[in-house]
């Protein structure tokens, strides 16, 4: 089956479906982004994703292509014409087309929006959280503001990168503190040696995950204890348990940092109960 994408107001073949070589997205990375799982033919979440894509239009000062309600009806669209039940959905929106000029340029100049989905056999999934994936450490060479999820992604795909060619899945990024701030495109936790539940505050710092905000909720709603601060290298690697979260991960156990084996090398009991409750816990919003 040919792949159909929404490209600003028009449902087209994959083989037609571009933009404007002055799109800004493409000259700058001036635009922002989101992916919404899609699981059983349902939005997983999408209350939470819609709103951190008008967040992250605002802090751009990018006017927002299209009304939540028609962007609500687009993101099904796409994915009932592609098939797609399980899988995701990606919206990207950009301040449009214009004569390339680093400033904005003229206010009414009309947003980008492109909409594709994708299928994804949720079994590949579940077999890499039944083995646990690797993770290596690189430095976060990041901008000062990764809580826009914007386009700008050069350091993260470099730290992917750098991650795939030592043979791992992830790479967690450094901070000049010697502190880890999240993954190239997760965010990241551990279980303390001492038993506590860690990840990162949600401050300019990383982007707070959707998942991560939801998986924070289920914790607080089973009175499991948890705490949101900076953790180091160091503790990272003494952990008991790690995993990362992300739309497409869910909850993904992580079993080495480097070549340091986390716990006993196996996916840890946390992680995996967390995973198999967190579709229970998450919003489900059908087509
Ligand atoms: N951190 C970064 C840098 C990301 O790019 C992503 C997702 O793309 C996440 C964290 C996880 O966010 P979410 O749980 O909303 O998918």
């Amino acid at each position: 089956m040919s792949r159909i994408a929404y490209v600003n107001g028009r449902y087209l073949p994959y083989a037609e479906a571009g933009v404007h070589i002055d799109d800004r997205g493409y000259q700058f990375g001036d635009g922002v982004y989101e992916v919404c799982e899609i699981r059983d033919g349902a939005l997983i979440d999408e209350t939470r994703h819609l709103a951190r894509l008008e967040r992250s239009l605002a802090a751009l000062e990018i006017k927002a292509p299209r009304s939540l309600t028609a962007l609500r009806f687009i993101m099904r669209e796409v994915a009932a014409r592609n098939r797609v039940r399980d899988g995701m959905v990606y919206i990207q929106a950009t301040r449009g087309v214009a004569r390339r000029d680093h400033g904005f340029p003229d206010p009414g100049t009309t947003p980008g929006l492109v909409v594709t989905a994708k299928a994804i056999d949720r079994r590949i999934g579940d077999a890499r959280a039944a083995m646990g994936v690797r993770v290596i450490v690189t430095k976060d060479l990041r901008w000062a503001r990764p809580d826009i999820k914007s386009l700008q992604l050069l350091p993260n795909v470099l730290a992917k990168q750098a991650a795939r060619e030592r043979g791992a899945y992830e790479a967690w990024l450094l901070d000049a503190n010697g502190d880890i701030t999240e993954g190239a495109s997760t965010n990241a936790w551990i279980l303390t040696a001492a038993g506590v539940l860690v990840t990162r505050q949600a401050d300019q710092a990383i982007l707070r995950g959707v998942t991560r905000t939801t998986l924070l909720a289920l914790l607080a709603g089973e009175g499991l204890r948890f705490e949101e601060r900076a953790f180091s290298l160091d503790e990272a690697y003494g952990a008991r348990e790690a995993f990362l979260t992300s739309a497409v991960n869910i909850v993904m156990p992580v079993v080495a940092i480097d070549d340091k084996l986390i716990g006993d090398g196996r996916p840890g009991p946390l992680a995996l109960s967390l995973r198999g409750k967190f579709h229970g816990f998450a919003e489900v919003s059908s087509a």
